[in-house]
């Protein structure tokens, strides 16, 4: 094999959509005309590739990443867009960094204002002062805000200075705290009236009244629901990563057979089934529960037994399907939010897995 490695084939595999990408992008736009969008492509882009992301999605007016490693890969691969890191940095050489690569960072707690007003750097940073208004994770108490933003725009190391804060709830939108954190940050700017940045993809989608300046999707762009109960489908999202495998055996199960690790499962009747090449290893959920949807030759099965590290089986009961045929864990076909549902968690956590393990090793 000449340059085509053995590593550029392989059973497993992650595809990127990049139409799927600018099109949910084009969807934040229908949902928040009057805002910016600050496209979140953190923990490599929910697994898609931060890179190749980043250049699907060059449409965005920002990007935000959790961790300065990530921005400064951004930066280090050519991307000149404004970059927002929403932990910030830690201390007065990360902060340098951030200075020199012209990185916009979060303020979310006083050491970093205090490290921040008595650093000596060579541009000043843009700063997005991070409010809690009730999550109770990152973030400046609401009456210590007005302070914090007085001394931040007070000094020659601080350039812009946005207000952001962070909804708990939001995917459930008629949960009373939706309400009461947006008061209070709506409260707290009133008497500042900087930038703001409020909204994730539910509240892209459902709370229009917290769309301000900025809006900060990350879920949506790749094509799944922030919503247990609203598919991406009707949100007309398209699924933007494709995990595939394929089958490598068909065989027979009969009545009282049990399959896998731990016998979960055991046969009712005789069984047709299919032992497909994916597992917890490449980050298909080891908790999917028997029944668990995986699509194959233009139908869904159901998941039977534990998920192994490499393998899963399958029922195929009366299907037409052959050793080698393609399977589809989810992507266009199948959404991730249905085997995240029958999983026991959510899509983020499926994506960022998957994407990860493939891309590791690739
Ligand atoms: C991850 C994150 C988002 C995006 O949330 P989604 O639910 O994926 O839209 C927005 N803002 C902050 C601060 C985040 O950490």
């Amino acid at each position: 094999m000449s340059n085509r490695s053995s590593k550029q084939w392989r059973r497993v595999s992650v595809t990127i959509n990049a139409e799927a990408l600018s099109h949910n992008l084009k969807r934040v736009r229908e949902f928040a005309p009057g805002s910016q969008v600050m496209a979140v492509i953190k923990a490599n882009g929910y697994g898609h590739g931060m890179h190749a992301v980043s250049e699907h999605l060059s449409g965005a007016d920002m990007f935000a990443v959790a961790m300065p490693e990530e921005a400064f890969a951004l930066r280090a691969n050519g991307c000149s867009k404004p970059v927002l890191v929403i932990h910030g940095f830690i201390d007065s050489t990360e902060l340098k960094l951030f200075s020199e690569l012209d990185l916009a960072t979060v303020v979310h707690q006083k050491q970093q204002l205090d490290i921040l007003v008595n650093s000596t750097l060579t541009r000043p940073v843009d700063v997005w002062l991070k409010v809690d208004t009730g999550m109770h994770r990152l973030g400046i108490a609401v009456d210590e805000v007005a302070d914090t933003y007085a001394r931040l725009c007070a000094s020659d190391n601080v350039g812009q200075v946005c207000l952001m804060t962070h909804f708990a709830n939001a995917d459930i939108l008629d949960n009373t705290l939706n309400n009461k954190q947006m008061r209070s940050f709506v409260k707290v700017n009133n008497k500042l009236s900087a930038c703001a940045s409020m909204a994730n993809s539910a509240a892209v989608i459902g709370l229009p009244q917290s769309h301000f300046d900025v809006v900060r999707p990350g879920i949506m762009l790749y094509g799944s629901s922030p919503f247990a109960d609203r598919t991406a489908e009707d949100l007309e999202l398209k699924p933007a990563m494709q995990l595939e495998s394929q089958l490598i055996d068909i065989k027979q199960v009969n009545a009282g057979g049990s399959v896998g690790y731990g016998s979960t499962f055991t046969a009712e009747h005789d069984m047709r089934i299919g032992v497909v090449a994916a597992g917890y290893g490449d980050g298909y959920p080891r908790h999917a529960e028997n029944g668990t949807p995986v699509w194959l030759n233009g139908r869904c099965c159901g998941l039977v037994g534990r998920v192994s590290m490499d393998s899963i089986c399958i029922e195929l009961a009366e299907l037409d399907a052959e050793v080698g045929d393609r399977v589809v864990l989810w992507g266009k076909e199948l959404s991730v939010d249905r085997v995240a549902a029958c999983s026991g968690t959510i899509s983020y956590e499926l994506l960022c897995h998957a994407g990860t393990a493939y891309l590791a090793n690739r």
